[in-house]
């Protein structure tokens, strides 16, 4: 039987709604080269549902956070794996008026399930909190690589990945279905990351990539856990910690930078007060939308061929939901919520 939909890329999004159509009993292959983008590998993994500038909870953060400990529960089963920890996080507060409105928040209904009272500096002496701190319950890290090695393996066992580069000119749109290689497609979704600037079946402007740096450090004096403050430290045992992360507009070049380097540096001796050492340093280029909302929907130049991109800086949270509305949609054709159908910009750039 021919898969009815061809996949390009296995990031977080492409991995994320492959597994989704497979939960939703839709055929599909993947075809990916890891080598040329490597935001999902670069990340963090960070899910936390405040935005602590304003204190308020983020675009569809109950529903969102939801189905993502559902799913990733879901993936871990599927292919005998650890990945996602749901631990909390602490934060650092940033202002007085971060902790005031963050003591304000703790009286207002529904915020009991996200967060908890400030504690005093003394309770975390390995950090310097000049407003104190305090937990945010509901938040937590997946191990990006771990989750996209393991989902990598079970698709290769299943025959339904592709290790290869897809090239443009390489798919045939004249036969009645898609053609790439000897394999026959109902759709494609191309699920590039940063690349879909370069996809000619989208030659509309969506994407204002933002690239990111992270350093892995070696603190043993720093516990395992999650930590936000200017920047964050992510656990990832042995002592060893993820800390990130930079922005810069408009950079092609995914290679890491002394200077971004040197920024995380400073942020993290002011946040610590225990020795840290740089082992590592990563960099990637986030696909983030010029609206900063995801994006999903078919190109103007064929109804066939799809992009899902946009995850931005939230693509752990994000994508579980979407990549589950975007199975129903190839299912019975329920459609896309308004807010991240490409059809918003569509619409603007022919009119
Ligand atoms: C430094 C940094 C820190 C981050 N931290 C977090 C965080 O803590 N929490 C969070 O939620 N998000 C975080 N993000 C953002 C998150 O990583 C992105 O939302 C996510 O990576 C987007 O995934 P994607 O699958 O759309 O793109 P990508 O990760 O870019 O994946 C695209 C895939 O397609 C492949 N590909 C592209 N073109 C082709 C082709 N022609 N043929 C074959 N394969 C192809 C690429 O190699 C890649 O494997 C961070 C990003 C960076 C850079």
């Amino acid at each position: 039987m021919n898969p009815e939909i061809l996949i390009v890329g296995q990031g977080l999004a492409g991995t994320t709604l492959a597994l989704q159509l497979y939960r939703s009993g839709i055929p599909f292959l993947v075809v990916d080269n890891p080598s040329i983008s490597r935001s999902s590998r670069v990340a963090a993994g960070l899910f936390n549902p405040v935005v602590f500038k304003r204190m308020n909870l983020g675009w569809r953060t109950h529903d969102c956070l939801k189905e993502a400990m559902s799913f990733y529960r879901f993936v871990e089963q599927l292919t005998e794996s650890s990945f996602c920890h749901a631990n909390g996080m602490h934060r650092i507060h940033g202002s007085a008026d971060e902790r005031k409105l963050w003591d304000e928040r703790l009286l207002e209904l529904g915020w009991e399930h996200h967060i908890e009272d400030t504690l005093p500096a003394e309770n975390h002496p390995w950090l310097n909190q000049p407003f104190d701190g305090a937990r945010v319950k509901s938040a937590g890290f997946i191990n990006t690589l771990e989750y996209l090695h393991s989902v990598g393996n079970w698709l290769k066992n299943q025959h339904l990945l592709i290790e290869a580069t897809f090239q443009y000119e390489a798919l045939r749109t004249s036969e009645p279905m898609l053609q790439w290689q000897d394999l026959q497609f109902n759709k494609v979704v191309f699920c590039e990351g940063f690349k879909l600037a370069e996809n000619p079946w989208f030659p509309e402007s969506y994407l204002n990539p933002a690239k990111g740096e992270v350093l892995i450090i070696e603190a043993p004096d720093l516990p395992q856990e999650v930590i936000n403050g200017k920047v964050y430290c992510v656990p990832l045992g042995n002592n060893q910690f993820k800390v990130g992360s930079t922005y810069a507009w408009n950079q092609s070049n995914p290679l890491p930078t002394e200077e971004k380097k040197q920024e995380l540096i400073q942020a993290l001796q002011k946040m610590l007060c225990v020795p840290f050492e740089v082992i590592d340093h990563e960099a990637g280029i986030r696909p983030t939308v010029i609206d900063r909302r995801p994006i999903f929907g078919a190109s103007t130049l064929h109804s066939n061929i799809f992009a899902f991109n946009g995850l931005g800086t939230k693509g752990v949270v994000l994508a579980p939901l979407l990549t589950k509305e975007i199975a129903q949609f190839f299912l019975d054709g329920t459609p896309i919520p308004e807010d991240y159908s490409i059809e918003r910009f569509q619409w603007k750039q022919s009119h």
